[in-house]
């Protein structure tokens, strides 16, 4: 039986040390959504990855992401789909320590990709 795990917004995924890699048409939609333009928004909210293949976004000095504010996402409405697919389509060993989010048993396959496709915001999912 798959396990839809529902976010229960602690934001603590957007407190701990990574990458949240981004695309060009992430950068697009972020950039329109805070109104600024796209070479202003690379300069002032991201950094080349270690692996030289592209960006991600900065971090603050405290190690949260450069868009939490309080317990909210400045650009939630537009956030990188790295964030949208945890921890549905990619989670990490032991997980489960750091993210509250509620694990549901969903009976269904069909529901549960229903659910998994909402959360996500994709149109089309491949299931772990
Ligand atoms: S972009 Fe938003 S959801 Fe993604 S890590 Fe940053 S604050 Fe969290
Ligand atoms: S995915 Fe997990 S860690 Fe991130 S906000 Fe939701 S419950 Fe918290």
């Amino acid at each position: 039986m798959p396990t839809f795990y529902q976010c229960e917004r602690c934001t603590a995924c957007c407190r701990w040390p990574g990458q949240v890699r981004i695309t060009e048409a992430e950068i697009t939609a972020m950039a329109g959504h805070l109104k600024m333009d796209e070479t202003s928004f690379i300069e002032r909210f991201t950094r080349l990855r270690p692996d030289r293949k592209g960006l991600s976004l900065l971090d603050k000095e405290n190690g949260e992401c450069v868009f939490l504010d309080g317990t909210s996402c400045r650009v939630q409405a537009a956030k990188p789909q790295q964030c949208r697919d945890f921890p549905n389509l990619w989670r990490f060993p032991g997980f489960e320590s750091k993210c509250h989010a509620n694990p549901v048993e969903i009976q269904d396959e069909e529901e549960y990709r229903r659910q998994i496709m909402e959360a996500t915001g994709r149109q089309q999912i491949n299931l772990l």
